[in-house]
């Protein structure tokens, strides 16, 4: 019997599903384009579409980072859904402008405005054509409806429209270089910027949530904390020497923009995650940029390293099951195989092509009894771990019912963790982040052994 009444009826046996989602394992679109909104300076996402929506989408961001998420909402009530909701968003612009003072107004759709029809670039133009938007100031959209994609897609979506609306050539080419990440913590893209302040590379990184979701308790309320990319940034992204997009999935549709718009020659690469990923990375950088590795990064790599030496008797041969985001997921299971781990399982809900060859690339081929789902959903990865468990689970909050009906270690990575702290403040990438991961890995799995074992075999070291 299940211990989560909800799981009850998860059955050992999969059967062929297609038209229907269980248990989704993503959330909806405008939440990823809120989020990418929030990492740029002095912007305020705007959600068009009912109060349900943008309620939904803020809590979500709210309880992933423990900070209250700021956003404004077209508010649809029965009219707008019928009739559209162009005079909503005219009214919301003045509103907003006049009372919070953003440099700019990031507008998403959402399932409802979409499903209307409202053209948002032609609203905007109405709006501006009223006088609506001050000078010096900016309505930007993205599409963002929630019955395609997913939270990643939205993230890529909105990331993508700042180079769409702001980035420049002026023909000359600068001396920084453009970083555009996929979907990471603000822990990581502090992170992110450690890594190449300590490799003494002048870059703008779009967008940046650090400073913006993990800001510090001071007493005193920031409509707009001082994080973020800063407009002019994005501006000058059009005449950088070189751009660099981290996570295909959430950092590509921005990096090719920058290419195909301002001819910025474009790099991909995966999330920084791992030692492999890392590697590859410090390597693209120091490439791209003629820039030397620092002593200080190689240190960090051998601490690193000398950690997954040290307790390699602890991984090796074990069985991993993985939920979440492609981008992540691509890099986390080859860091995994990198300590000998076994990835039997990998879900994501985010569709899209190229995930599963990806995967594959990174950790070999799909074995006899592995499941590689994509699209898939947490329903179809719980009846696998039902017919075959693993040794270790890692997943989003959602994955905790799992595995606790199935007993497994779980170490909660991506998004959303409501129930948890620390994943704002503490980074998953770079060498330093994959001790973090390596860390919690090994935390539960050492807490497990320490729990079966028999009190005589008990050890006070490990
Ligand atoms: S799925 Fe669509 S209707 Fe539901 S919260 Fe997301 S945008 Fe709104």
């Amino acid at each position: 019997m299940s211990i989560a009444p909800f799981l009850k009826h998860t059955t050992a046996e999969s059967l062929p599903r297609e038209a229907l989602t269980v248990n989704p394992a993503k959330t909806c679109q405008p939440v990823g384009a809120m989020y990418a909104a929030l990492g740029v300076h002095r912007c305020l996402p705007h959600s068009h579409g009912s109060q349900g929506c943008c309620a939904y989408h803020r809590s979500a961001l709210t309880r992933h980072y423990k900070d209250p998420v700021m956003a404004a909402t077209s508010s649809f009530t029965e009219g707008a859904s019928v009739f559209g909701g162009q005079s909503n968003l005219l009214q919301a612009i003045s509103t907003e402008f006049e009372l919070y003072d953003p440099e700019i107004i990031a507008v998403h759709t959402t399932c409802l405005s979409e499903t209307i029809g409202d053209d948002i670039p032609q609203i905007i133009g109405k709006a501006e054509a009223e006088g609506k938007i001050p000078s010096g100031r900016y309505v930007i959209h993205a599409s963002t409806p929630s019955y395609v994609g997913s939270h990643v897609t939205g993230y890529a979506s909105m990331t993508r429209a700042f180079v769409d609306y702001f980035a420049e050539s002026t023909g000359r080419r600068g001396d920084r270089l453009s970083v555009i990440s996929g979907w990471v913590e603000p822990s990581d893209m502090a992170e992110l910027k450690r890594m190449l302040g300590a490799m003494d590379i002048d870059y703008i990184l779009l967008p940046d949530t650090s400073g913006v979701l993990d800001a510090p308790l001071t007493g005193r309320y920031q409509m707009f904390p001082d994080g973020g990319t800063r407009l002019d940034d994005i501006r000058t992204m059009g005449d950088s020497f070189a751009a660099i997009g981290i996570g295909r999935f959430g950092a590509g549709p921005a990096a090719k923009l920058l290419d195909t718009k301002c001819k910025v020659p474009m790099h991909m690469a995966d999330l920084p995650i791992g030692l492999s990923a890392t590697d590859r990375f410090i390597d693209l950088v120091r490439k791209v940029a003629k820039a030397p590795v620092p002593d200080s990064i190689a240190r960090e790599r051998g601490r690193l390293v000398d950690m997954m030496a040290d307790m390699h008797q602890y991984t090796h041969g074990r069985t991993v099951a993985l939920a979440g985001d492609p981008d992540q997921l691509v890099p986390l299971a080859e860091f995994l195989t990198d300590m000998d781990m076994k990835v039997k399982y990998v879900v994501t809900g985010t569709p899209g092509k190229g995930f599963e060859a990806a995967l594959a690339d990174a950790i070999g081929p799909a074995e006899e009894g592995d499941f590689r789902g994509a699209p898939s959903d947490l329903f179809a990865l719980h009846q696998r771990l039902k017919a075959a468990p693993t040794d270790l689970l890692f997943a989003n909050t959602y994955g905790k019912y799992i595995a606790r009906d199935e007993d497994i270690p779980f170490v909660r990575f991506g998004f959303p963790i409501f129930d948890r702290v620390g994943h704002a403040d503490f980074p998953c990438v770079g060498y330093r982040g994959a001790m973090r991961i390596l860390e919690k890995a090994l935390s539960v799995l050492m807490d497990r052994i320490d729990r079966d074992a028999p009190l005589e075999k008990l050890e006070l070291i490990m």
